[in-house]
């Protein structure tokens, strides 16, 4: 361990088939089928071929099933990190009345305990999607960070793409609005910062890292997309994300999700998602290269080491304040 580097943190959103197929109105979900059985044993050994030890968010509605509880006691077991990922996935719980994001946070950390003995330190809104409500919430709950914006300017392309194959109502895709987040979230900071809350607690915010200056996504979905197209131009576009972030001293925040490891024939449900049509092993061969790449420039850690790191030795620690209203006004007038 080379502890010259600046920290990077790895983590993973543990969305399960059944969330994947509800937010892109496929019937079915209500079983909540799962892949969890074949998917996490993959990614732990995979992490530990790179004696790696990351943060997994976890939907609460998983971990309070019984068919999956094996699965996620492998994560705590081999020394990995919980977050809470909500309890129902739906992007649209920021914008819900304050007690249902309260008990919704709680149920789906009070399941994760349950199914990992772990404590979730920190959060991740579904979709990306947040409100000052939510951070207030978090503060409150004693939570050390919250993990849910992605500052990036191509995120409503990305929900136009996603709409563009989904099979949803009305109703349906106007409560889906703000998936990926607004054009306004490509403007907030690709640094940890502090938010300061409308209740004047403050709460660390790590966003999801997007390419210094460009706000361009990097993380893995991402890549496995542009290397279907050009694996040597996702080679030059990772290098020159990794070197940013370096140069520019932002940190590094980096996104998995199950999709980067399960080859389209795997899941054929999801076989609309981009990215599906690489395979299981052309995607593991993809993860390898780009924690190499990583681990040049970062030494990686999880995402509550890194987010006491930050609040312990980051004196660059910028405050923003979190603002209420427009934002809540914004979602129900449907801007993005
Ligand atoms: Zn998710």
């Amino acid at each position: 361990m080379n502890n010259s580097k600046p920290l990077a943190c790895l983590s993973i959103d543990l969305d399960n088939q059944w969330s994947y197929m509800k937010t892109h109105g496929d019937a079915g979900w209500e079983g909540f089928p799962s892949y969890f059985e074949s998917l996490i044993p993959r990614v732990l050994e995979r992490l530990d071929s790179f004696n790696l030890k990351i943060t997994f968010f976890i939907v609460g509605q998983d971990a309070a099933l019984e068919k999956n509880r094996n699965a996620l006691a492998m994560i705590t077991r081999n020394g990995h990190d919980v977050g809470n990922h909500s309890f129902l996935h739906e992007p649209w719980l920021p914008f819900s009345p304050a007690e249902k994001i309260r008990r919704e946070i709680l149920a789906a950390e009070k399941a994760i305990f349950n199914a990992t003995g772990q404590r979730p330190a920190g959060y991740r809104g579904p979709g990306f999607s947040w409100s000052a409500e939510t951070m207030n919430i978090l503060a409150e709950m004693g939570y050390l960070y919250d993990a849910s914006t992605f500052p990036a300017c191509l995120g409503p392309a990305g929900r136009l793409y996603y709409f563009s194959k989904s099979h949803l109502s009305a109703e349906a895709t106007r409560q889906r609005r703000n998936l990926f987040g607004n054009f306004r979230d490509g403007q907030r900071p690709v640094r940890p910062y502090l938010w300061l809350l409308p209740s004047k607690k403050r709460l660390l915010e790590i966003p999801v890292t997007t390419m210094p200056g460009f706000k361009l996504p990097f993380h893995q979905s991402y890549l496995v997309y542009l290397s279907l197209y050009s694996p040597p131009l996702m080679a030059r576009y990772l290098d020159l994300a990794v070197s940013l972030c370096r140069r520019f001293r932002t940190g590094l925040s980096f996104l998995l999700h199950p999709l980067d490891f399960l080859g389209g024939d795997e899941v054929p449900e999801l076989a609309f998602f981009p990215g599906m049509k690489a395979g299981k092993d052309d995607k593991l061969r993809l993860f390898d290269k780009v924690i190499e790449k990583i681990s040049g420039s970062f030494q990686i850690v999880d995402m509550k080491t890194y987010a006491k790191a930050s609040l312990n030795h980051d004196r660059r620690l910028s405050l923003h304040t979190a603002y209420p209203k427009p934002l809540a006004a914004e979602f129900e007038r449907g801007r993005t």
